[in-house]
């Protein structure tokens, strides 16, 4: 059990605990000490072996505990019992994700919108890492709070881009928008902006309570637009906070399976959006997926690797999910 599997572990048990209001502290200690394992990889056996689990960060005694059995076990009594506790079905359907393999994120923001660190720390952050790519999607303009990015400033940051490329070639960057699907369905940027990104990720922000059939029609055309490569958090969805969009799913996954529009698996547990049932649905339908971190931050890139277990809950093989392909094959860069 290395630091990676242990924190997908830390991070189911969070992501259960926060369906139960009463539980948010706990969630939250659970998720936080997953986050922390994914970045520091910690060697667990050696501290289990000296008794000095509980030095690191976020791990109080309870979290200890659990780490102490999976070391010894490979398992935990505590998921357990909380996935029957929730109801969560037993799969003897999991898939096998390993971490090593996956390629590059391609959902993550920096300062041009509402990121807290440059391009440069993202990308520096996304090399260590061990990344071969990273998308850079900032936000539309319609999200104003966050100063969304309009022609003239994507062309700006393209120069920034290119400079950014320079001092990380090891990284790919790729230039994209995490646009906005407005109301009606269309998107918050013109189409002959977006047929100059590298990527693009249209995401349902606001509105989300539309009644189910307006929302179906929203979904359907954004999923049925030529230029998007990805439906980002595509229920818009916080666990334990807020409810996502409701809508007629399988018509939109359908649909998207049929454009090639991959859906995503957000792996900010605030979101951890789709779910792994939903996207269990999903690739039942025919569909891709990208498996993406949303990081706002450097640190915020390990949010994939303890996250992974919703794809592996899901059943999700590899082939099926676009971030373990490389760069030359990622249908996005063709579309
Ligand atoms: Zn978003
Ligand atoms: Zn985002």
């Amino acid at each position: 059990m290395d630091a990676i599997e242990a924190a997908q572990v830390l991070s189911e048990i969070g992501y259960l605990l926060r369906q139960d209001p009463k539980e948010k502290f706990r969630a939250q200690a659970f998720s936080t000490a997953a986050w922390s394992l994914a970045v520091e990889r910690p060697d667990l056996a050696t501290l289990h072996s000296r008794n000095e689990l509980t030095s690191m960060e976020g791990v109080g005694a309870g979290i200890a505990k659990v780490l102490a059995e999976l070391l010894e076990t490979g398992k935990s009594r505590y998921l357990d019992r909380l996935r029957e506790e929730m109801k969560q079905p037993a799969r003897d359907d999991e898939s096998m994700l390993d971490f090593a393999d996956y390629k590059g994120d391609i959902h993550s923001h920096t300062k041009w919108s509402d990121g807290k660190a440059t391009m440069l720390e993202m990308a520096r952050g996304a090399e260590a890492m061990g990344y071969r790519y990273l998308g850079v999607t900032d936000h539309s303009p319609r999200i104003k709070v966050v100063n969304g990015l309009n022609a003239d400033r994507l062309l700006a940051q393209s120069r920034e881009m290119a400079e950014v490329q320079a001092q990380v070639p090891g990284v790919s960057l790729l230039q994209g928008i995490e646009v906005d699907i407005l109301e009606d369905g269309s998107l918050d940027l013109p189409d002959m902006v977006l047929e100059l990104l590298d990527v693009v990720i249209a995401s349902p922000h606001v509105k989300l309570r539309q009644e189910p059939a307006a929302m179906t029609e929203r979904m359907l055309r954004a999923v049925s637009h030529p230029h998007v490569d990805v439906i980002g958090h595509p229920t818009g969805r916080r666990p334990g906070s807020r409810e996502g969009a409701t809508y007629d799913y399988e018509a939109v996954f359908k649909e998207a399976a049929r454009n090639k529009v991959a859906l995503e698996l957000d792996c900010d547990p605030a979101r951890m959006d789709l779910s792994p049932e939903m996207a269990r649905l999903a690739l039942e339908l025919g569909c891709n997926f990208a498996l993406d971190a949303d990081a706002h931050a450097p640190a915020e890139f390990a949010y994939v690797p303890m996250g992974m277990w919703m794809a592996r809950r899901a059943g999700i093989p590899k082939e099926k999910i676009m971030n373990f392909r490389p760069l030359e094959a990622l249908t996005m860069v063709a579309k």
